[in-house]
């Protein structure tokens, strides 16, 4: 007899209820929605990461430690290979992070609007988000958060400082009272850390409740997958056992590694972003119809006056593809635009006046 059930009927309910991550990969020649770095590598490091490329060993499992790798991130980082969790992408380490912590029914907490895959993560594997609603400049309000984050008991925090997509930073004395009261683990995401004025530094030296994320997806290398968690050695111990095995692959090892120790041939793009980003902020503020939020990412997220779906399509017809929350409850008139090279830059802005 044939079967012919729906398949897709084997699923969970969570996850049948749930939307996969989707970018629309519509066709442009300036792409500006994936907050990448636009910018080329130096050529120097290019061809170091072509030598490595080439000398790896492929018919092997890759080293399941990836110790070379972790040391080298350890010389950037100065801190020791112990406190360090690599995952395929910052992604895997938001996951691991919630598998190892949190039970069926456990709470996370996080702020909203923010980067979606804390609650998609943490939906599939039954476990809450509660989230708090970020004021009129994109930050916290002290109190308000302290006292929600006391009624939730989350088992862990996510905080995306900058955030995305808002590329604001939080008031710090708001951080430190959570990090201070919190019961559970408090992470903080940095993954445009390098666009940034300042860092949170290895904090966990100090409060042992605290964890950070980074990831080499917005300076350069988005491609090869590489995001790791700096927390307390103990804890690192303890996550690593929901690491799949040999989760990071011989090239992206080889790649990595020779990014962390020529690391310094990396600051003069962040530097050339940053600056790009200023030039693009004065620009948007005199545009009419136009208000951009002051960023400390490689992007500016922007309110657009009137019908910000024919303002999106005149764009995509002028050949640039930016980031549109079209349904995001506070975000449906904003467009998120990743800071590109000057040329692409500048495309944008003359399509942008053009369309408005
Ligand atoms: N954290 C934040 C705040 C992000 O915006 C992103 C990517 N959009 C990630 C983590 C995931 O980055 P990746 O998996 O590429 O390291």
């Amino acid at each position: 007899m044939r079967n012919i059930k729906n398949p897709a009927g084997f699923v969970r309910k969570r996850v049948g209820d749930l939307s996969a991550y989707s970018v629309e990969p519509i066709p442009a020649e300036v792409i500006l929605d994936a907050n990448e770095l636009g910018l080329a590598l130096p050529e120097k490091l290019r061809k170091k990461i072509d030598i490595a490329i080439a000398g790896a060993p492929l018919g092997r499992y890759p080293d399941p430690e990836a110790g070379e790798l972790r040391q080298a991130i350890a010389k950037k980082e100065g801190c020791r290979p112990g406190e360090i969790l690599l995952g395929n992408g910052s992604d895997e380490v938001i996951q691991a992070l919630i598998a190892a912590l949190c039970d069926p029914d456990d709470k996370i907490f996080t702020v909203t609007p923010t980067f979606s895959m804390y609650r998609q993560i943490a939906t599939y594997l039954n476990v809450e988000t509660v989230e708090e609603e970020l004021d009129d400049n994109w930050d916290v309000k002290s109190g308000d958060i302290l006292m929600n984050i006391d009624k939730a008991c989350p088992r862990i925090i996510f905080i995306a400082s900058p955030n995305n997509p808002t590329g604001a930073t939080f008031n710090r004395d708001a951080l430190a009272s959570i990090m201070n009261t919190a019961e559970g683990l408090v992470v903080i995401d940095e993954a445009y850390v390098d666009y940034a004025e300042r860092n949170i530094g290895l904090l966990y030296e100090e409060r042992s409740n605290v964890a950070i994320i980074r990831t080499l997806s917005k300076t350069g290398l988005a491609g090869i997958r590489l995001g790791y968690l700096l927390a307390d050695e103990r804890l690192i111990a303890q996550v690593n056992k929901v690491r799949l095995p040999y989760n990071i692959n011989s090239l992206t090892q080889a790649i990595a590694t020779e990014a962390f120790n020529n690391w310094d041939m990396f600051a003069a793009l962040f530097e050339k972003v940053k600056a790009e980003r200023e030039k693009m902020f004065t620009k948007l503020f005199v545009l009419k119809g136009v208000t951009p939020y002051p960023s400390e990412a490689n992007f500016i997220l922007m309110k657009i006056e009137g019908d910000t779906e024919a303002v999106f399509n005149s764009l995509i017809e002028d050949g640039v593809r930016v980031r549109w929350f079209k349904d995001a409850r506070r975000l449906n008139d904003c467009f998120r635009v990743t800071i590109g090279t000057e040329k692409e830059n500048d495309r944008f802005l003359k399509a942008l006046s053009g369309a408005i």
